[in-house]
């Protein structure tokens, strides 16, 4: 079942977005209801760079509802949460320097979007990661797994 959902958001973001073919760039939509467009996203070991683009279809400004897309292991996330909470917006609630982050975008309100490209060096086949949103109370609703690897591997970090 876990295969069968993991290609189905595949295809949507494929479809909801017709240019990012590459399946090493990825797509997602943040809304004014908090929510991100995906609970997962996967992408194959060929790719040595990821590109994430994070989308705010919403109205509201990133001052009352922001969101980022920040990238983590597991353990790491009330961590960096905490940590961003600290660094406040002006930072857009990620904290600086912070080795745990994987890949973080900026803070973007309704109407923009952000991109950030990270390199998939640091990343082990078949781990599951979590992306989230930094903003105040947002990880709890906004967030996802990621995995890095094929089909088959996908399925089985996604248990
Ligand atoms: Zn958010």
């Amino acid at each position: 079942m876990t295969y069968v959902r993991v290609i189905g958001v595949a295809m949507l973001l494929l479809a909801s977005a017709g240019a990012y073919a590459d399946p090493c760039k990825i797509a997602i939509d943040s809304n004014d209801m908090m929510q991100f467009s995906a609970h997962e996203l996967a992408v194959p070991t060929s790719c040595t760079d990821v590109e994430v683009t994070l989308r705010h279809a919403g109205r509201l400004p990133a001052k009352v509802m922001g969101h980022d897309w920040v990238l983590a292991k597991d353990s790491d996330v009330s961590g960096i949460v905490n940590a961003g909470l600290a660094a406040g917006l002006s930072h857009g609630f990620v904290p600086e320097n912070d080795k745990r982050i994987i890949a973080a975008t900026k803070v973007v309100g309704g109407g923009e979007s952000t991109t950030v490209k990270f390199s998939t060096a640091l990343l082990l086949q078949g781990a599951r990661y979590v992306f989230f949103c930094t903003a105040p109370g947002h990880s709890s609703v906004m967030h996802g797994k990621f995995l890095f690897g094929d089909a088959t591997r996908v399925a089985q970090a996604g248990k």
